[in-house]
């Protein structure tokens, strides 16, 4: 009889994420878990935007939508997306399934099999994962000393004629940079320079705590070769709602649109009605949210910086801090293995945001202030107890 041939070897390829293993483990603890590993607003949605679903569901949307997404939430998205004045809801915005598969289409539509991606790490673990199922070669690049700053000249020596793609996250998850924009404008030409793409994942753009905002459509505006995913998950509070969109050049759209509309067809019609009035609705319960963040941002800043042993850049976006553990001499696995067993307080790893975060782990500030502060607490005795 023919051999069953097992799982393909890309699927093997794809490590599983360090933070979901995290999750896993702690959901064997028996006893009072501070969770600070957890990658998503501990808001419920807000109620308009619950209501508007649910309306939109009684009222019968509940069939399959145009394939690049209802053209209402595209214009939404246009108007309200924080892309700038130049993109065509028409042709140059298609929605997602979340922010995930914004990033998955933007992969399968410019990255051909053995082409390199460039990815500055510590950097999210899903940009390595899918950058080989799409059958492309991640190239990790280092960003620089404690800051995390993005080296132009590392990424000029990595950068060849095999890049397709250069992947940067503003605000960065794990580490809370947002990046100088004249930087990113940098290597915008030096990915135009190669022929290759540059994406701008900002689906924490308007968790900030300098402007009321930051995209990168401000500084360089529309470009052939620039390509923009965010989703409405993190700033509304709607990851389970999976919206998110990828905007870009025409030619890029419209092929992501072909390969959405033979992956996933399209998003939830009854979400998409939900993110038109997240995007159209009162912007309050968004400030209220961020106001929570930034004071739970403070409070970390301040506790870490009064703490022996540990370090962190202050976040300036996003609800993590990629904490500098590495004077405990222990790797990052060790640390937040110590940190839940011993502690009860769950942590992501800092290794597997890439070797970069060895010697880190990142929290997140995605849970309320009570928890927070109980989560430094037991983080301080964990370091009076190795150092
Ligand atoms: N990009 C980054 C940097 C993220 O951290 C996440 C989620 O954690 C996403 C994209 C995807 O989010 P979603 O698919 O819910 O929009």
């Amino acid at each position: 009889p023919p051999q069953y041939r097992g799982v393909s070897a890309r699927s093997r390829s794809v490590d599983r994420s360090s933070i979901r293993i995290m999750f896993d483990r702690a959901a064997d603890y028996d006893g009072d878990l501070v969770h600070l590993e957890i990658g998503e607003p501990d808001f419920d949605t807000p109620e308009h935007i619950v209501q508007a679903g649910a309306q939109a569901a009684e009222a019968g949307k509940t069939d399959y939508t145009a394939n690049a997404g209802l053209l209402n939430l595209r214009e939404a998205i246009a108007r309200h997306g924080k892309l700038g004045a130049d993109y065509n809801p028409a042709t140059d915005i298609v929605v997602t399934n979340g922010g995930m598969e914004a990033l998955y289409l933007a992969m399968l539509t410019v990255v051909d099999s053995g082409d390199e991606v460039i990815i500055p790490t510590p950097a999210w673990p899903s940009y390595q994962a899918q950058t080989k199922m799409v059958g492309g070669v991640p190239k990790t690049v280092p960003l620089s000393g404690g800051s995390f700053e993005i080296d132009l000249d590392t990424i000029e020596e990595t950068i060849s004629d095999d890049t397709s793609l250069v992947v940067l996250t503003r605000p960065s998850n794990p580490t809370g940079r947002i990046y100088d924009a004249s930087k990113v404008e940098q290597i915008a030409d030096l990915a135009e320079e190669h022929d290759a793409y540059l994406l701008v994942d900002e689906v924490y753009n308007t968790i900030v705590y300098d402007d009321e905002s930051v995209a990168i459509a401000d500084t360089i505006g529309k470009a052939d070769h620039l390509l923009i995913v965010n989703s409405c998950s993190k700033r509304f509070a709607m990851t389970g709602w999976r919206v998110g969109w990828l905007a870009g050049p025409e030619d890029v759209i419209s092929q992501a649109t072909k390969l959405h509309e033979n992956t996933t067809a399209c998003a939830s019609n009854v979400s998409q009605h939900a993110a038109i009035a997240a995007l159209e609705g009162p912007k309050e319960p968004v400030r209220r949210m961020n106001e929570k963040y930034r004071e739970r941002r403070d409070r970390v800043a301040d506790r870490v910086d009064s703490l022996q042993g540990v370090s962190c850049p202050v976040p300036e976006g996003s609800f993590y801090a990629f904490l500098d553990m590495r004077d405990t001499g222990l790797s990052s696995e060790e640390i937040s293995e110590r940190l839940l067993l011993d502690h009860g307080v769950v942590t992501a790893p800092g290794s597997g945001f890439g070797d970069a975060g060895d010697g880190f782990v990142r929290i997140s500030f995605a849970n309320n202030i009570n928890r927070v502060n109980e989560g430094l607490d037991r983080i301080e005795a964990f370091l009076n107890e190795v150092l």
